[in-house]
């Protein structure tokens, strides 16, 4: 059990839930990492929403432990986050997801099934979507308005897929990243929040140019892997590009997972699996760093005033 205190020594703390040997740094006082993560994010608005993307690791990570870990962080700051739970997560562990609502916290969707939306039939999403979100409903006691899709995977190949969410009840979406990545992206899409025909609305990943590159710096891989001179350098540019945007933050309950064994995931590959699995110490400092002097309210506490300034896109045919 290692916790970290002021003075440099090492205990630990066992998290609840998890079997197995899931332990966590646990931060009693200021560290350095948390410190150079808040001067990074110095530049940032004050207020934010900070989103996790609940699911199971194909690595084999339990996400409750350290969803509880996250859920902790978020209230030792006066902070509530959005919470996008996979259905999986809904099916074996409902207790997390009533845990989650009841802690005050939004509960919304990551979908029925940890796929791209390329692969998907309007038939099939419609049906698997219109189950995890009943099934939300019942556990949180009220309705997802909240979907995010698995990889940021809104694409012009799915373009369909908002009037689907909008014909379910969903209000607003989280799942494009507007330009080109490796993994999925829209180029061409508005960096600020915007509405589709029909009226859903959407918002975009935040990003910050790079050189040519532009980097979703908030979450994932990136904020983890990314030096801090080069998050500070992003955040201004954020600030400076799309300060009157919607600033949002990601993560994922195995990327504090230091107790996951490496495993190999078909769905990205050898290297992005390594990468993954590896540096996951330096996340939650990080995530202090961006709570430091700034809170986060759930989207839906944000959606009247971010709906009032979204102007309507419509993608050339
Ligand atoms: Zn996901």
């Amino acid at each position: 059990m290692a916790l970290t205190g002021t003075d440099g020594t090492a205990t630990s703390v066992a998290m609840p839930s998890c079997p197995g040997t899931h332990t966590y740094q646990r931060e009693s006082g200021r560290t350095r990492a948390m410190d150079s993560a808040a001067r990074a994010f110095a530049s940032l608005p004050p207020l934010f929403t900070f989103t996790v993307d609940v699911e199971i690791h194909p690595g084999g990570a339990c996400a409750a432990a350290p969803t509880r870990r996250l859920l902790d962080l978020l209230e030792a700051s006066d902070s509530r986050g959005t919470f996008f739970i996979l259905d999986d997560v809904a099916r074996t562990d409902p207790s997390l997801v009533r845990e989650i609502a009841g802690r005050g916290h939004e509960v919304a969707s990551h979908g029925y099934a940890h796929r791209h939306l390329a692969t998907e039939t309007p038939e099939c999403f419609r049906t698997g979507m219109a189950g995890a979100r009943s099934r939300l409903a019942d556990l949180a006691g009220r309705a997802p308005t909240g979907y995010r899709a698995p990889y940021f995977s809104l694409t012009p190949a799915a373009g369909w897929v908002p009037a689907v969410l909008a014909e379910l009840g969903f209000a607003y979406s989280s799942s494009l990243l507007p330009a080109r990545n490796p993994l999925a992206g829209w180029p061409g899409a508005p960096r600020r929040p915007f509405r589709w025909d029909g009226g859903l609305l959407e918002l975009p990943v935040p990003l910050a140019r790079f050189g040519p590159v532009a980097v979703p710096f908030l979450g994932g891989m990136y904020l983890r892997w990314l030096p801090g001179w080069r998050l500070k350098a992003l955040a201004r540019n954020w600030a400076a590009a799309d300060g009157g945007g919607a600033l949002w933050s990601y993560c994922h309950p195995y990327d504090l997972d230091t107790a996951e064994r490496l495993g190999w995931r078909a769905d990205v590959g050898r290297f992005a699996s390594l990468m993954l699995w590896l540096n996951r110490r330096s996340t939650l400092p990080r995530l202090q760093g961006l709570l430091e002097g700034r809170r986060s309210v759930p989207f839906t506490a944000r959606l009247p005033e971010l709906v009032a300034q979204a102007p309507i896109w419509r993608p050339a045919p």
